[in-house]
């Protein structure tokens, strides 16, 4: 159909949201890079903890250094010998392990070391001492391990306590071992927990495990045996200082601050529910983000496009819930779905402005798209017409409806103008002008009939209610290059609104107009150029073959225009004869002539010089008698004068023009047929006439060197004019080859660009009648 039309908007093509999908890919990878919303990632893995909250085992038991046992005891550090007691009283309660959280690294004094390595000793269960790794000193990078005193290690088992915060100072990983100086190093948790991996591989401590869940007991509750101990058989003890004034204290995610003992409590629950998981980073989501993103571009719905966003970002998180739930594996959402919402707000607003732009574009009554948007899909310079439909008597007919038979009247219409209209498209202007697009090139007159076709159809009365409702539309029709749309669409509005009784249809042809602009600008112009000497007469120099010279010259007119520059005769000629114009000028041109030649011949120089004469003026008794007086003063150069005219004027009343012909011929002109080959007639025919040359028309000379048919053509021609006694001119020699051909044929003379332009007489006076060696010159180069 019309491609102006079926053009896609670019606002909705595949290419536009390619484009989109990219931008939104780079916040994604940007936002995931600098790892933005860092925040807000721990603030929703708090709350996903928060969700699941779950319950430690109970098998992991804090022996606690409280407030309670720093009172009972009085001095810090502990005599060992306290920690002795400690195990001779679980000892009873038979729990398969104690793990102390305490530092043994220095001696004390040796009774109480040897007390408590004896208390190690007898327990029947495991006992775990801490191993810490610390900075060899000050100046070092090196680690060195602390180890609990020889004696004491002698029975236990060894395990690190080392913790480490992350930069923000909240402790969040825990590790399954550590090495130092190559020794690798379980954890102590690790060992708590009865599980195995790599040494330094890190997890998360499990938040969503209460702390508060761990079961803890007071150290001075068991040592003073107020306890009851009964349920610890089994159990894994933790020792470790729980009393703020101790310090082992830390901050986590979710419970503000732990103390090092329930953190690797906590650590080691982690372990024994299994829900030490791996963190996969931000990649997974980041891809999936992507994924997604591209995905939507080629969603051709705005509403798809966003529901794809959305549930991505669902999806997501419910992913990333289910899954730590389940103790798979933990991930980051937090950068792709900034990502994600980002691309989200980019296609809601730039829907939102589609919207406006559409609106913008749309009649609100009939839901079609509207004048503006017509012109704008319109290309500049595109081929096409616009055509409007207007209704003679329309506010009458449409003021005795209602609004809802007025809205049943348009969709009726529209319905008829859609099928007949052969347009993809009908478009409203200013609510009731209906206006379509078609291109230019399909021929008038087919369109013509089809609005016919049309107008019939739209005419048959459409039932409205009570009413048959008849319309009398009428066309209106604009075209021409170059014009911009919304001057096409204004033009076929108007050209509609002037309705004819002849046709169903007004053209306004731009083209047509301008030049009927221009027509009226020349034609008032005329008076005052031939006042004002603004003609002149140029002079194209035609070359006599057999002479080798510069013979004669065929004189141009041209018009120096004020404010165009020069015009061609062309341009004004056409127009001049139609408005009875050409009489005068063609008078000027003579008088110029006559008294070039006069002024030539004065100094010596001989000339034959043709000037055109219009066919119409040739039966024109008052121009014949103008020209004629004009000729009675210049007898001394009519010799030198020949009469140019084209054979189609000759044929509209043979008679006279063969009368004025004889007459002028009897003044002592020649006279030449122009542009022969152009018209009908044939050489013998004009042979009636009083003529003694032939012009060949340009249009079969310019190919005569490449054209085989051009060639045949000329050559009969020359042939047979010679034998008919015609003398031969070929017009329009533009190279050496085209005059090489036309020489070696025959021809006599020749005139064209190759030979010389018209000029100046001024120029060519100079240029051409020097003198007669000269002009031979002149031949021999350009025959060379
Ligand atoms: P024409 O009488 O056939 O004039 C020949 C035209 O061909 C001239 O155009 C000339 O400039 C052009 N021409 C010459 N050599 C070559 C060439 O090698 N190649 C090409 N392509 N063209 C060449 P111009 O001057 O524009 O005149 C156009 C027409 O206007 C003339 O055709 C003639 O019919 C008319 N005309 C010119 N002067 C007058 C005049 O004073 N009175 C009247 N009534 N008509 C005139
Ligand atoms: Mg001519
Ligand atoms: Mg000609």
């Amino acid at each position: 159909m019309f491609s102006g039309l079926a053009s896609p908007k670019w606002t909705k093509s595949l290419h536009r949201r390619l484009v989109l999908a990219t931008a939104a890919a780079m916040i994604i990878l940007l936002s995931s890079l600098l790892n933005m919303g860092a925040g807000l990632e721990d603030v929703w893995k708090d709350g996903r903890d928060a969700i699941q909250e779950r319950s430690a085992t109970g098998d992991v038991v804090v022996v606690e250094i409280d407030a309670a046992s720093m009172a009972a005891f009085k001095r810090w550090p502990w005599p060992r010998s306290l920690y002795g007691r400690l195990l001779d009283r679980l000892a009873e309660a038979h729990p398969a392990m104690v793990a102390f959280d305490i530092d043994f690294s220095a001696p004390s004094t040796h009774a109480e070391d040897m007390a408590f390595a004896r208390a190690i000793d007898a327990f029947p269960g495991t006992v775990l001492l801490p191993t810490f790794r610390q900075a060899a000193g000050n100046l070092t990078d090196d680690f060195v391990e602390s180890l609990p005193i020889e004696p004491l290690r002698q029975s236990a088992f060894l395990a690190s306590v080392n913790v480490h915060p992350d930069a923000d100072g909240i402790m969040r990983d825990y590790s399954y071992g550590t090495r130092t100086a190559g020794v690798p190093r379980p954890s102590m948790a690790a060992l708590l927990a009865g599980t195995t991996g790599k040494i330094e591989q890190g997890f998360h401590i499990d938040q969503s495990i209460d702390p508060a869940t761990i079961p803890r007991i007071s150290f001075a509750s068991i040592v003073d045996g107020s306890a009851d101990l009964s349920h610890l058989a089994g159990k894994r003890l933790f020792v470790g200082a729980t009393a703020i004034e101790l310090g082992d204290r830390y901050a986590v995610p979710r419970n503000g601050v732990l103390p090092g003992v329930v953190i690797q409590a906590q650590a080691a629950e982690t372990l024994l529910l299994g829900r030490a998981f791996p963190d996969l980073g931000r990649s997974p989501a980041t891809m999936i983000a992507l994924a997604a993103v591209f995905g939507a571009a080629f969603l051709k719905r705005r509403r798809n496009r966003l529901i794809l966003l959305a549930g991505t970002i669902m999806a997501l998180h419910v992913a990333l819930l289910a899954s730590e739930m389940m103790g798979v594996a933990t991930f980051q959402v937090i950068p792709a779905t900034l990502g994600l919402a980002a691309a989200f707000a980019i296609i809601v607003l730039i829907g939102l402005n589609e919207t406006i732009f559409d609106k913008e574009r749309t009649d609100a009554a009939s839901g079609l798209r509207n004048g503006v948007a017509l012109t704008e899909e319109l290309v500049p310079d595109g081929q096409y017409r616009i055509v409007a439909i207007n209704f003679r008597d329309f506010a009458e007919i449409t003021a005795m409806l209602s609004g809802r038979e007025r809205e049943s009247l348009w969709a009726q219409l529209i319905e008829r103008l859609k099928i007949g209209s052969g347009a993809g498209e009908i478009f409203v202007y200013r609510g009731d002008n209906y206006v379509w697009a078609l291109p230019a090139d399909d021929p008038m007159d087919e369109l013509g009939e089809q609005l016919e076709g049309l107008g019939a159809v739209v005419a048959n009365p459409m039932t409205v209610g009570a009413h048959a409702i008849r319309l009398k539309p009428h066309f209106g029709i604009s075209q021409g290059a170059g014009s911009d749309g919304a001057d096409l669409l204004a033009r076929a509005i108007g050209a509609a609104s002037k309705p004819s009784s002849e046709r169903i249809w007004t053209l306004d042809d731009i083209e047509l107009a301008r030049g009927v602009r221009e027509r009226h600008a020349l034609i008032g112009e005329f008076p005052a150029a031939l006042g004002d000497d603004q003609f002149w007469v140029a002079y194209q120099p035609q070359l006599h073959l057999a002479k080798g010279q510069i013979a004669s010259a065929e004189a141009l007119v041209r018009w120096r225009h004020p404010t165009r520059g020069e015009l061609s005769p062309g341009l004004f000629i056409p127009i001049f004869e139609e408005e009875g114009l050409i009489q005068s000028l063609t008078l000027r041109v003579f008088e110029m002539v006559i008294a070039d030649l006069a002024r030539w011949r004065k100094e010596g120089k001989t000339l034959r010089v043709a000037v055109n004469v219009s066919g119409t003026l040739l039966t024109n008794e008052m121009f014949n008698r103008a020209l004629h007086s004009r000729l009675d003063q210049a007898a001394d150069v009519l010799h030198a004068l020949t009469l140019e005219v084209t054979e189609t004027a000759t044929l509209t009343d043979p008679e006279r023009a063969i009368a004025a012909l004889e007459a002028y011929r009897a003044y002592g002109l020649e006279i030449s047929i122009d542009d022969y080959g152009t018209g009908q007639s044939t050489l013998s025919y004009l042979r009636s006439f009083p003529a003694s040359e032939i012009k060949i028309d340009q249009s079969f000379v310019k190919h005569v060197a490449t054209s085989k048919n051009d060639q045949l053509l000329v050559r009969s021609t020359i042939g047979l004019a010679h034998e008919l006694g015609f003398v031969v001119v070929a017009e329009g020699i533009e190279d050496a080859e085209c005059l090489a051909a036309i020489s070696e044929m025959g021809c006599d003379i020749v005139q064209g660009w190759h030979i010389g332009k018209p000029v100046p007489a001024a120029e060519f006076e100079s240029e051409y009648l020097t003198s007669a060696g000269e002009a031979a010159t002149h031949s021999d180069r350009l025959t060379a």
